[in-house]
């Protein structure tokens, strides 16, 4: 089922302490979500445990990683696989962030093969594509996005893809404050929708979750989160407030 989300992205943010209060904060706020909404905290490492427990009782409220490895397993220190996180319970990743991207130079193969150790290993990957501003600047956003989408996912089949979720992020956008107008994030979610439909059929791209990353915050989420083809947000500065994180919660569509 196409779901409405709302994911939040603390990348290496907050101390155990601060996060298991930001967690609770959020979950008492009491927010009952519909069975087409999840809320998904993207949390560090060291803190799946403790906030896969935090939400055990609450309906729709998960956790993801916000990384795996490519390989299965070996001799790669410091490294976690995708099986790590299956078998503590976990049940997303974030795969490909602009800023795995950028600073860990992971290109379009190494995550496909991410993709596929997640979904070996029953875990939802959350796979982020999105174009830096030069691309944009030269309005090759569509195709750059598209060799994305071809080079990691488009090896997957019907059934496989079913079970990812995409996250457009334009790269400019990210934790810059600008976001992306709501006309573009629109253009480009129906881009992707359309690559999918045209690969997958249209039934299997009316399906998946598209959601927009790059600055969400309370005071834009709604208009963001009202486009056709936008399914939520995936965010990361906002995520770290309570008071903004609820309210953009609240922004899924109704
Ligand atoms: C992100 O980390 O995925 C993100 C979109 O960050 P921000 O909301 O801070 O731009």
């Amino acid at each position: 089922m196409r779901k409405q989300i709302a994911a939040a992205n603390w990348k290496m943010n907050l101390t155990y302490q601060q996060g298991e209060k930001l967690l609770n904060e959020i979950l008492e706020s009491g927010i009952e979500l519909r069975p087409d909404q999840n809320v998904i905290f993207a949390v560090p490492f060291p803190y799946l445990i403790m906030a896969a427990s935090a939400v055990a009782e609450e309906q729709g409220y998960e956790i993801s990683a916000q990384n795996c490895n490519d390989k299965s397993s070996g001799a790669y220190t410091g490294e976690v696989s995708a099986e790590m996180i299956h078998t503590i319970g976990i049940k997303y990743c974030i795969v490909g962030h602009s800023e795995r991207r950028e600073y860990h130079l992971e290109s379009n193969r190494i995550l496909a093969d991410k993709l596929n150790l997640c979904l070996q290993n029953f875990i939802t990957p959350i796979f982020c594509c999105g174009e830096a501003l030069v691309i944009r600047e030269k309005n090759e956003q569509n195709q750059f996005v598209q060799q994305q989408m071809e080079e990691s996912l488009f090896h997957l089949d019907k059934e496989q893809v079913k079970k990812i979720m995409i996250a457009y992020e334009p790269v400019w956008a990210i934790g810059t404050g600008k976001t992306a107008s709501t006309a573009q994030a629109q253009e480009m979610h129906s881009h992707l929708r359309s690559l999918l439909a045209e690969k997958y059929g249209k039934d299997v791209a009316e399906e998946i979750s598209i959601l927009y990353g790059g600055s969400v915050k309370a005071s834009n989420a709604a208009e963001l989160f009202a486009s056709p083809d936008v399914d939520g947000g995936l965010v990361g500065g906002a995520s770290l407030s309570a008071q903004e994180f609820i309210q953009i919660i609240k922004a899924l569509k109704q």
